[in-house]
């Protein structure tokens, strides 16, 4: 896929006249942090205390929904138990106590040049995640220090997460801003689909061990290996925005 081909396919299937890039849409775990690892570590141990039949891999393929709801549907299929909401919210004070004590994570490598190089071309960039996890929200001003718009979507403002497009759409309205202006970064396929779903150009960077195709599938309009090879290809990215036909 050349970013010639993948901007026309989206101008083709939106039926949209033109894409004007004018904001970033960034996700937060797998795009920023290096934090999925230990997400999944406790999400395992989570499940494992209550009795719950688990794989580490397969909460990277629930990466993008909230919390919440990956409690309320592990409880329902694996135990046949229906969580409340305070009960799935206690749940997941646990979990992230687990997350916190497994230590601090390192920033994605090239996340923060790719971001800069945005800014430098004017684009705003907005933080979209379903997260609520603070200790990892608190460090978005230290580690990306004058990227991030203030304006942003965090568990707080999403009923439904991800692979729903509320979080877009709700990060979209804030800014007051249409999906042909957005183009949103993405690592797991249910955040792909959410983005796609909201109108977005979507971009998907294999930043775990998902495959490339699996992003495709989700509906990611282009999808780079790491963050360095998007770095590369921005420029090409840019002039292909800029040409589109
Ligand atoms: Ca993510």
């Amino acid at each position: 896929m050349t970013e010639q081909n993948a901007i026309a396919d989206y101008l083709k299937y939106t039926g949209k006249k033109s894409f004007n890039f004018t904001t970033a849409l960034i996700d937060m775990d797998g795009v920023l942090f290096d934090s999925m690892k230990n997400h999944t570590r406790a999400w395992v141990k989570l499940m494992k205390k209550n009795g719950i039949k688990c794989t580490r891999d397969e909460f990277y393929m629930y990466e993008g929904m909230t919390g919440r709801d990956i409690i309320k549907m592990k409880f329902k299929n694996g135990a046949g138990k229906n969580v409340t909401d305070d009960e799935a919210q206690a749940l997941y004070k646990v979990k992230t106590r687990y997350f916190t004590e497994l230590g601090d994570v390192e920033t994605i490598p090239g996340t923060l040049e790719v971001l800069k190089a945005l800014k430098e071309a004017g684009i705003k960039c907005v933080l979209v995640t379903g997260s609520g996890t603070q200790s990892m929200l608190d460090r978005i001003d230290t580690d990306y220090p004058e990227i991030f718009d203030e304006q942003r979507v965090t568990a707080a403002d999403v009923k439904r997460g991800k692979p729903n497009p509320e979080p877009y759409l709700k990060a979209m309205a804030k800014i007051n801003a249409q999906p042909n202006e957005c183009l949103v970064l993405e690592n797991a396929p249910l955040g792909v689909q959410a983005g796609h779903t909201a109108g977005c150009f979507t971009v998907g960077v294999t930043t775990g061990p998902i495959p490339e195709k699996d992003m495709y599938k989700a509906g990611a309009d282009m999808v780079y290996k790491d963050m360095a090879t998007m770095l590369e290809a921005l420029p090409q990215l840019m002039e292909a925005f800029k040409t589109q036909k």
